[in-house]
């Protein structure tokens, strides 16, 4: 197969790349931290991936959480194509509540995979391992997390000595080096000449704890840009996406705003009438408490769902409620893992289940800050090269998404 074959992934084409491609996704990225960073002189290599290349706002998928987004960008579709809608769901054949922990439930092809079986040697880290598992569904080539950098194997990661190669120990599960450790990793395996497309997908640990312009956000996003500018100094073709923005989920006196929407449901109509799933729920909510600002509800009694419904859009805090089958069709979401209906927070309200299920201890005297909301969808989205005319012309008539930047990447630079 020549350089410039073509290939088909969930119905769109992509180029091999004849150059080294790295797509970073800036894990809960809001577009705020980049413009402060701007200002405030942070980021000298992001500003000249600006200035020379390629810089606009997207949308990213709904919900705005880092597993649907993940894999959106990795197969260039919304979640109704590869399935993945959140961390967490009610099986309504069992009426059991499951934890996506792998990759049994992706419904569709990747980018990564299709062009690692054309020939293009392709790696992929992670800082979690569980979106290792998804992310490299299928994929011929090298996949590991930072989390688990000292077990990669050969067989089961297309790696070893990982924590050779990056010289230093595997970074701990809270630590902003789990997304350093991430982008150092990429940076050596391009040094060493051994990956020709890669995708970087970091934590979102630092933004959750703290706003732009807080000590520790602005020197984590000094520390990536630093290695922005080694991406570049490598002659890659940088593009930086977001899976996510990040809000301030805090009321006027700084505490926490959360509507407990599966308590204050129950108390209306009685015990056993709603259940809530929050597709945040991960088994690392140190950060965030399992609060986002999404929600799954299902009619666990006998008050019809659009009296719930109906009840739930009246409570201060929810900004949009939507039966389950109008939010997978506005969302591009997948029917069948969707709930009776959703309800999204306003911008600075999560939405939880109830009290006993959210521990809020974990954030050590910060303010919440979460996603998964309308709020939390603009993200950047950058090229470190100028756009293609043809490219150039799409921006001005199509809403661009998160889950383009492999296109723009492989196809639209000039
Ligand atoms: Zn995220």
């Amino acid at each position: 197969m020549g350089t410039n074959a073509e290939i088909r992934v969930n119905g769109r084409s992509y180029r091999r790349p004849t150059v080294p491609t790295v797509v970073i996704c800036f894990d809960g990225c809001d577009p705020r931290y980049i413009a402060h960073g701007l200002e405030a002189n942070l980021l000298p290599n992001i500003s000249r991936v600006i200035s020379q290349g390629f810089y606009a706002i997207a949308d990213a998928a709904m919900p705005t959480f880092t597993n649907p987004n993940n894999m959106s960008i990795v197969a260039g579709a919304p979640p109704k194509v590869h399935g993945i809608a959140g961390n967490y769901y009610l099986d309504r054949a069992t009426g059991k509540e499951v934890m996506i922990t792998d990759a049994s439930l992706v419904a569709s092809g990747t980018i990564l995979a299709a062009l690692a079986d054309a020939g293009a040697r392709v790696a992929a880290i992670t800082a979690k391992d569980k979106l290792r598992k998804m992310l490299g569904s299928g994929l011929k080539g090298i996949c590991f997390s930072s989390e688990r950098a000292g077990e990669a194997t050969l067989a089961e990661n297309g790696i070893e000595n990982v924590e050779a190669l990056v010289g230093r120990k595997a970074p701990d599960m809270y630590s902003p080096d789990l997304s350093l450790f991430v982008l150092d990793a990429g940076i050596k395996l391009l040094e060493a000449g051994r990956a020709d497309l890669l995708y970087l997908s970091l934590s979102d640990m630092v933004q959750h704890a703290a706003a732009p312009g807080d000590a520790l956000a602005d020197q984590f996003n000094r520390d990536v840009d630093q290695r922005v500018g080694r991406l570049l100094e490598l002659g890659a073709v940088v593009g930086i996406v977001a899976d996510h923005g990040m809000t301030d989920k805090s009321g006027p006196d700084g505490r926490p705003q959360v509507v407990y929407l599966e308590t204050l449901l129950n108390q209306q109509f009685g015990a056993g009438s709603a259940r809530v799933i929050c597709p945040i729920t991960d088994p690392f909510v140190k950060h965030h408490g399992a609060l986002g600002s999404f929600v799954r509800v299902y009619a666990t009694g006998d008050t019809p769902a659009d009296v719930l419904m109906d009840a739930a859009a009246r409570i201060p805090g929810v900004g949009l409620v939507l039966d389950g089958v109008s939010a997978a069709g506005r969302f591009e979401m997948p029917l069948e893992r969707e709930g009776d209906f959703v309800a999204i927070g306003d911008t600075h309200t999560v939405i939880g289940s109830r009290p006993d299920e959210h521990d809020l201890t974990g954030l050590n005297g910060h303010k919440l800050r979460s996603h998964g909301g309308l709020s939390e969808q603009p993200v950047p989205f950058m090229l470190s090269r100028p756009l293609s005319a043809e490219y150039q012309a799409r921006v001005g008539t199509q809403r661009l998404r998160n889950f383009d930047i492999f296109d723009f990447a492989l196809n639209g630079t000039a």
